[in-house]
C-alpha cells in the first residue's frame, strides 16, 4: 500500500536519518582513523620510517637497553597486525636535553597532548623520535611537533618513583613510544596505554616479572587504519 500516515513517514524518515548518519560516521572514521584517537592522542601519525636518537648522558643508563627493547617490542606489534611500518635505526648521543626545556614541555603536554613547538634542543638532533633520557623530575611525556615529522619522548628519573618499581621503566618507554606513533588513552589499567584522565599511573605497571602491558583490540585496529599493509614512506 502506497499511502503513509504522517507518523509512518517522519518513523521512516528518522529511522533512515538515523542510518545516514551512523553510515557517515563509519565512512568519516574510516577517512580520517585519527579521529578514533583518544584524550590526548598525539593526533600525527609518520609518513616515513622515524629514526630514533636516545640522548643519554650515561653509556651503563640502564634505560638505554629498554629503549631498543621498546622500538623491537613496536616492530613485532606491526609485523603482528600486517602493517608495513617499522620504526627505524637506533642512535645513541651522548648529552642531555635541558631540564629547563623538558619541564616546560612536560607542562604543556601533559593533560592536553595535541602539537608542540619542540625546543632547538630537541629539533637540532639529527633523529626523528628523539627519545631523552632524563634525570629530572617530571612526568614522562611525548611531544609531537607542529610538522608532525619529528616527535620527542621524555622519560623522567630513573632514580626516583615510580620507575625505580620493577618492570614499570620498560612500559613507560613503549607508552610514550605509543603516543609518538599516534595512540591515545584508555581507561583499563592492564592495558600499556592507560593514562590521563584515567586514575591509571605508571606504577599501575609495577610486576616482579619483565613484561609489556598489552594493547586493546581498538588499538591495534587503529594502527592498522594509520599504518597499513600498503603504507609507504612519502
Ligand atoms: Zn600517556
Amino acid at each position: 500500500m502506497l499511502y503513509l500516515r504522517s507518523i509512518e513517514v517522519i518513523a521512516i524518515l528518522s529511522s533512515r536519518a538515523v542510518r545516514l548518519t551512523a553510515t557517515l560516521a563509519v565512512l568519516l572514521m574510516l577517512m580520517r582513523p585519527e579521529a578514533w584517537a583518544q584524550p590526548i592522542s598525539t593526533g600525527a601519525f609518520w609518513t616515513r620510517i622515524p629514526a630514533v636518537t636516545v640522548v643519554a648522558v650515561a653509556p651503563t643508563d640502564p634505560r638505554l637497553a629498554l629503549v631498543r627493547d621498546a622500538v623491537e617490542f613496536w616492530n613485532r606489534t606491526f609485523a603482528e597486525i600486517g602493517s608495513a611500518f617499522r620504526l627505524g635505526p637506533v642512535a645513541v648521543v651522548s648529552g642531555e636535553i635541558p631540564l629547563g626545556d623538558l619541564l616546560q614541555l612536560s607542562q604543556m603536554v601533559v593533560g592536553h597532548g595535541g602539537p608542540v613547538s619542540l625546543p632547538a634542543s630537541v629539533a637540532n638532533q639529527t633523529g626523528d623520535l628523539v627519545v631523552a633520557l632524563s634525570d629530572g623530575e617530571f612526568i614522562s611525556f611525548c611531544g609531537r611537533s607542529e610538522s608532525g615529522n619529528k616527535a620527542l619522548v621524555a622519560i623522567k628519573s630513573v632514580y626516583s618513583t615510580p620507575l625505580t618499581l620493577p618492570n614499570v621503566p620498560r612500559n613507560v618507554i613503549a607508552h610514550e613510544i605509543g603516543h609518538a606513533l599516534g595512540l591515545g588513552h584508555n581507561n583499563d589499567p592492564a592495558m600499556l596505554m592507560c593514562g590521563r584522565p584515567a586514575s591509571c599511573r605508571p606504577d599501575a605497571f609495577a610486576s616482579p616479572n619483565e613484561h609489556y602491558f598489552p594493547l586493546t583490540a581498538a588499538e591495534k585496529m587503529q594502527l592498522v587504519a594509520l599504518y597499513p599493509s600498503t603504507w609507504k614512506p612519502r
